[in-house]
């Protein structure tokens, strides 16, 4: 990979943002035989060594097999790769678990996998540095875009222009580059902020995620490896900064009564972090010379643990469309040849997405008929078969990434709680 640091060629694709769906984009176009160039606001040190952030991605299995298709996932540290085998599911002040998925008696090794978000990003960039073709631009915020009948140029907060046939935002659900192109999006802000910090314990988690719906917050408990777990609070956000001000010891005293007995004691094994909860979904993905893809196409909640995910299979669809049409003699940036990727995409994110944020408000009412609403779904997709099959079933598609009947929920992690 080369760095950018004049433009003395011209690109196939200029890509804006080098987070994980940006270099994944780049890595899998550099494979298809295009150039694609990255363009990137932070400075180098925030990619090339990016800190830890304290989100562990619940993988499903097509998400692993894009990465591992990509050369990502073998770059992976084995010691950091967490099996999730049983996903549990507490209500109110339940001890019992009302629902439960598990691994076992499937011909799945795994429901999916938890990766810390830093060791991610680091796997893209190094995929990046070994294709000569991607080149990335440090320190370039893109502050203008230009969709012309011939070509997309952008233009960088110190003037310098680059033009492409086609250009790709990857930059975040806040997407400024998508405001650029006259794309508009759904906002959800669901008022309510995620506290994630690791906790070491006493006993083995056994690769079980446990969802803690307890009145006023929720408790996420990610099993990673070493006895440690993510617990991930979700509070009202007013409520984050008095979570953020605890002491380690005090954090952890609240997280173990809310938490399984089962793990045993806690202790606190890292540092906190914070993250308001907003829902992005575009109103269009593609335009002439123009396409979305990550969180600025579609930034969910992570409850049902589908953002990423969701970025690598736009990232596998995207580059197959521009593949087929440079084979086919068309031209990439054209409008019609994008719109394949952008109804797919659709077709694949859309139910999910609103499944994902209706869950999220049956869960965090605190009225006493909504509590009594998600105590029955819990009950009735735990027990009445063939109900129970259904659901099951269809969660495990979700996961495995098979396509087929979506449940809308889609509930692949029981990460960061609504
Ligand atoms: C607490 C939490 C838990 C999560 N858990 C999961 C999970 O379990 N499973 C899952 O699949 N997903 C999960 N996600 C979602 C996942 O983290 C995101 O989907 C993913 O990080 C998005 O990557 P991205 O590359 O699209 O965007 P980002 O990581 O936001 O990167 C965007 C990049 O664009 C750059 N940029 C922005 N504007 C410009 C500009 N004008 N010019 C140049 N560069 C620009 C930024 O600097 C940044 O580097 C979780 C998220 C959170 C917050």
């Amino acid at each position: 990979m080369a760095h950018a640091a004049e433009n003395t060629s011209q690109p196939d694709v200029l890509i804006v943002g080098a987070g994980p769906a940006g270099l994944a984009l780049a890595v899998s176009l550099a494979d298809a035989g295009f150039e694609p160039w990255v363009l990137e606001q932070a400075p180098s040190a925030n990619v090339e060594v990016p800190a830890e952030d304290g989100r562990d991605i619940a993988m499903t299995h097509r998400g692993r097999r894009v990465l591992e298709s990509l050369g990502i996932w073998q770059r992976l540290p084995e010691a950091d790769i967490a099996p999730l085998r049983q996903a549990k599911v507490l209500d109110g002040d339940e001890s019992r678990s009302l629902l439960n998925f598990s691994a076992h008696g499937t011909a799945l090794e795994a429901l999916g996998w938890l990766v810390p978000n830093h060791r991610i990003r680091a796997a893209c960039w190094q995929a990046a540095t070994e294709r000569p073709a991607i080149k990335v631009l440090f320190g370039a915020q893109v502050t203008q875009l230009h969709l012309q009948s011939d070509r997309a140029s952008l233009t960088l907060a110190d003037g310098r222009r680059f033009q492409a046939p086609l250009v790709v935002a990857a930059d975040s659900r806040f997407s400024n580059v998508r405001r650029m192109a006259g794309i508009g999006a759904s906002v959800h802000d669901f008022a309510r902020s995620v506290v994630v910090g690791r906790v070491h314990h006493e006993h083995e988690s056994d690769g079980i995620a446990w969802e803690c719906f307890r009145y006023g917050n929720t408790l996420a408990m990610l099993p990673m490896n070493d006895r440690q777990s993510s617990a991930v609070i979700t509070v009202d956000s007013n409520r984050a900064p008095e979570w953020l001000a605890l002491s380690d010891d005090e954090f952890v005293g609240r997280v173990q009564a809310q938490c399984p007995p089962s793990l045993g004691m806690l202790k606190p094994a890292g540092r906190r972090h914070h993250y308001p909860l907003v829902g992005v979904y575009a109103h269009r993905f593609t335009g002439h010379r123009f396409a979305l893809v990550g969180d600025a196409a579609v930034g969910m909640h992570p409850v049902t643990a589908h953002g990423y995910n969701f970025g690598l299979y736009g990232v596998e669809v995207l580059t197959q469309v521009l593949r087929d049409a440079r084979a086919a003699g068309r031209d990439i940036g054209s409008a019609q040849v994008l719109s394949r990727y952008g109804e797919e995409h659709r077709l694949t994110t859309l139910p999910t997405y609103l499944g994902t944020n209706a869950i999220v408000k049956l869960f965090t009412t605190e009225w006493a008929p909504a509590k009594l609403a998600r105590r029955a779904v819990l009950a009735v997709s735990e027990n009445l078969p063939p109900l129970n099959l259904v659901v099951k079933s269809a969660i495990t598609r979700q996961l495995t990434g098979r396509t087929g009947l979506q449940f809308p929920g889609g509930v692949g992690r029981f990460g960061s709680a609504p």
